[in-house]
């Protein structure tokens, strides 16, 4: 799960990380009220949307006055932001973030991710601040220092001052380097973050460390013991189709092609779309109706698929080993009713009851294409898409 990054803020200025003081605003009155309220003559109006890059895409801008504000203010809020992690589309900005203008001398990046490895959280840190870090690992990877965080001594003093220095943090300013990484580390653990991100971390003119942006994700299976994680869930900046397939507990991830893919377990599902792509087609999302599916829910499954205006075809490859073929069989058949399907549909099924699933499949009147294993029906679904 995603947050904004004044929520970020706000969890972390609770473990001693320095950040600027700032408003969140849910309108332009409000942000005009916010640079007051902060006093001081450089205010800076940022886009809170869960994508990064909105600097470059004209999501943040620095204000000098308070009628620069109010003009900033205005532009920004309500457009639809375009960066590179946001698509064509955009994302429409619903709250800004008004916050006291730093002096930057230097821009540094630190950040911390699971890293399966070696089971452990690993802090990455560069002297290449406020770019995209994958631009860093892809050209100079010798930029970017690597701590493997025990997790039964935390992150020690000699490790955070270590990398401090590494990254260019002037010597008389690696204790607060230090206090600013311990209390990502802790805020990262005690909330069961995946990835916390402080993109720049900021030298000021007069000799502060600070966290000047902020990014953290947590991990879903966790958010249980999170309810005042939970409780910062923005539902306007989530795929409503994902929102719509988790209440109905398919993992459901929309993507850029047109053809829908319907399967049960996430293995399967990549492997799927890994061959539909093999075949030159382009997958138009991920879905997996996971191993019990009723007929109810690949019912949604379908109805889901079909809200795509870019769908051209439907793949549904299952595998029945505890659910069996002729339950999900009857599952499509029902949907493809209920649905009033208008779009090819491809189907292989292997596995418990599979001559049963075929003979429903093929009883049922419905211009289905059967297909007899995965490369038959990826190659009878990117033709079918081709109309
Ligand atoms: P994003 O990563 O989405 O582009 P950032 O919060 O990193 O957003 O802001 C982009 C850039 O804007 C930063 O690298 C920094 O140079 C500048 N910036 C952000 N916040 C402030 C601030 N409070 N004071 C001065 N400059 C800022
Ligand atoms: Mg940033």
């Amino acid at each position: 799960m995603k947050i904004h990054e004044y929520q970020a803020k706000e969890i972390l200025r609770k473990y001693g990380v320095p950040t600027p003081r700032g408003i969140p605003c849910f309108s332009v009155e409000e942000a005009i009220a916010a640079g007051k309220t902060l006093g001081g003559n450089v205010a800076v109006v940022k886009a809170q949307i869960h994508a990064g890059g909105r600097g470059k895409g004209g999501g943040v801008k620095v204000a000098k006055s308070p009628a620069e504000l109010e003009t900033y203010a205005r532009q920004i809020f309500g457009m639809q932001l375009v960066t590179h992690q946001t698509g064509s589309e955009g994302q429409k900005v619903r709250r800004l973030l008004i916050e006291e203008g730093a002096d930057i001398k230097k821009e540094l990046y630190v950040g911390m991710v699971v890293d399966r490895g070696t089971q452990r959280v690993a802090l990455m840190a560069s002297s290449e601040g406020g770019m995209d870090i994958e631009e860093v690992a892809a050209h100079t990877p010798e930029k970017i220092h690597t701590v493997f965080i025990d997790p039964m001594k935390g992150l020690q003093d000699s490790e955070a001052d270590d990398v401090a220095a590494k990254i260019g943090v002037p010597a008389n300013l690696v204790p607060q380097a230090r206090t600013l990484l311990q209390g990502l580390y802790r805020a990262f653990d005690e909330t069961d973050a995946s990835l916390a991100e402080i993109n720049p971390m900021v030298i000021t003119g007069d000799g502060r460390v600070v966290a000047l942006d902020a990014k953290m994700n947590f991990d879903s299976n966790a958010l249980y013991r999170h309810p005042d994680i939970v409780a910062l869930r923005d539902l306007d900046e989530e795929d409503p189709n994902e929102i719509e397939a988790s209440k109905f507990d398919l993992s459901y991830i929309s993507l850029d092609g047109n053809i829908g893919c319907l399967v049960n377990g996430a293995g399967l599902a990549m492997a799927t779309m890994d061959i539909v792509k093999l075949y030159g087609g382009n997958p138009a999302n991920f879905l997996d109706v996971g191993g019990g599916a009723t007929t109810e829910k690949v019912t949604e499954a379908f109805k889901l698929m079909l809200k795509n205006p870019n769908l051209r075809a439907i793949l549904v490859n299952i595998f029945g080993g505890i659910m069996k073929c002729d339950v999900i069989a009857a599952g499509v058949v029902a949907a493809a009713h209920e649905v009033k399907l208008a779009v090819p549909l491809v189907v292989r099924l292997e596995g418990t009851n599979v001559e049963l699933g075929k003979k429903i499949l093929a009883d049922s009147g419905l211009p289905i294409i059967s297909a007899v294993n995965m490369a038959d029906a990826a190659a009878k679904v990117v033709a079918a898409a081709r109309g």
